[in-house]
């Protein structure tokens, strides 16, 4: 059985191994070795990669009680080999999971709830809380989690016997009473858990919530720490100081002039939208034609529009009217309008010869064509 080197000591990133195993799988190399720093996906956290000898180790999974090492290129059994964590993934991880740690300790203690789910992946770190939490509440969680970590609330490893663990408080209680791992932070809080952490608060950095939402009869939590914190906090820095600088106001005022913006694109379109009424209304009274059936062509319209222009030809000359809006070079949207009985059939005869979507009742049609303009005018010839 392959020892764990990552049990008992989170901090080695360099190691040397013997290969006792290797043999070859669909998808490269299976290794095991005699001891390991490589921690095997597990408990929510994600595997660690790296490098032994000169394969890549690509993931780390524990298959039927023996960690197995994922390799790009095939080792030599019993051959020793100089192994390394990629230490920036891993300590990220470390510092994510035991932030979790001390949150999960501080909602147990303050509000009773259980950490009932967890994931710790590449992009996302979340964690299920059996219980209603607001914003507020977990403000102050935040800010007690915090404070460990200015406090430097130490971290230790205990594997207590059979006989006293029944006597024990931590969360995550097993019923298993061999090998149980206790990780606890010393004031915070203790907890059943296989993985790796540090080994005190200080390291872990900030710990920040970011958002919450209601999951069943719970929540679920995404925060990020140390590392992972720090470049989200740049990240979203640079985002408000940009919307910011294009607004031209202070980055803790940026959600009041995105709504102020939101509110003059409103009023800017309202009055675009009667000035184009007036405008159709204006081409209307000049409108004059002896034509029977006729076809206006203009950019910019929408349904609305297209209806209340058509309608106004119609009410002003009879006959058959139709008002075109150019989306691209074959594609136009279009009311037209006429006597119900003459618009139907012009309307069949207009759908066979060109490649048009919609419909329409009551004297009035419209929908989107796919021709050319030449096309569209020869059917209102
Ligand atoms: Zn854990």
């Amino acid at each position: 059985m392959t020892q764990k080197l990552y049990e008992n000591n989170s901090h080695i990133r360099d190691f040397c191994a013997t290969v006792i195993s290797c043999s070859e799988s669909e998808a490269g190399y299976h290794i095991i070795l005699d001891k390991t720093a490589f921690f095997p996906e597990g408990g929510g956290q994600a595997s660690d990669k790296g490098t032994i000898g000169e394969a890549q180790i690509t993931d780390v999974q524990t298959v039927e009680g023996e960690i197995i090492h994922f390799s790009d290129k095939p080792l030599v059994e019993g051959e020793e080999y100089e192994c390394h964590i990629d230490w920036n993934r891993r300590f990220r991880y470390m510092q994510n999971h035991s932030g979790e740690h001390i949150i999960c300790g501080l909602i147990n203690k303050y509000f009773g709830f259980d950490n009932v789910g967890f994931h710790l992946g590449e992009d996302e770190v979340t964690m299920d809380i059996n219980g209603i939490l607001n914003r507020e509440q977990l403000r102050m969680i935040e800010n007690l989690a915090n404070e460990a970590v200015y406090k430097n609330a130490k971290f230790s490893v205990l594997y207590p016997t059979a006989q006293e663990l029944p006597d024990m408080e931590y969360r995550s209680k097993l019923d298993i009473t061999e090998d149980v791992r206790i990780v606890t932070v010393e004031g915070y809080d203790a907890c059943a858990c296989c993985a790796p952490h540090v080994d005190s608060a200080g390291e872990i950095g900030i710990i920040k919530i970011l958002d919450f939402f209601r999951m069943r009869d719970g929540i679920r939590i995404y925060i990020k720490c140390g590392f992972d914190a720090l470049e989200d906090y740049e990240g979203r820095y640079m985002s408000t100081k940009l919307i910011a600088d294009l607004l031209s106001a202070k980055q803790y005022e940026v959600s009041d002039a995105v709504e102020k913006l939101i509110g003059s694109i409103a009023e800017q379109k309202h009055i675009n939208s009667e000035l184009k009424k007036r405008l159709i209304e204006a081409k209307i009274s000049v409108f004059g034609t002896k034509e029977e059936k006729t076809a206006v062509f203009e950019e910019g319209l929408d349904v609305k529009e297209l209806q209340l222009y058509a309608d106004g030809l119609y009410k002003l000359c009879g006959g058959i009217r139709g008002v075109f809006s150019k989306m691209a070079d074959t594609n136009y949207n279009f009311a037209i309008c006429g006597d119900a009985t003459q618009l139907d059939k012009f309307f069949a005869e207009f759908k066979t010869k060109l490649n048009v979507r919609g419909g329409g009742r009551n004297g009035m049609v419209q929908g989107s064509v796919q021709n050319k303009r030449e096309e569209i005018s020869g059917v209102f010839l």
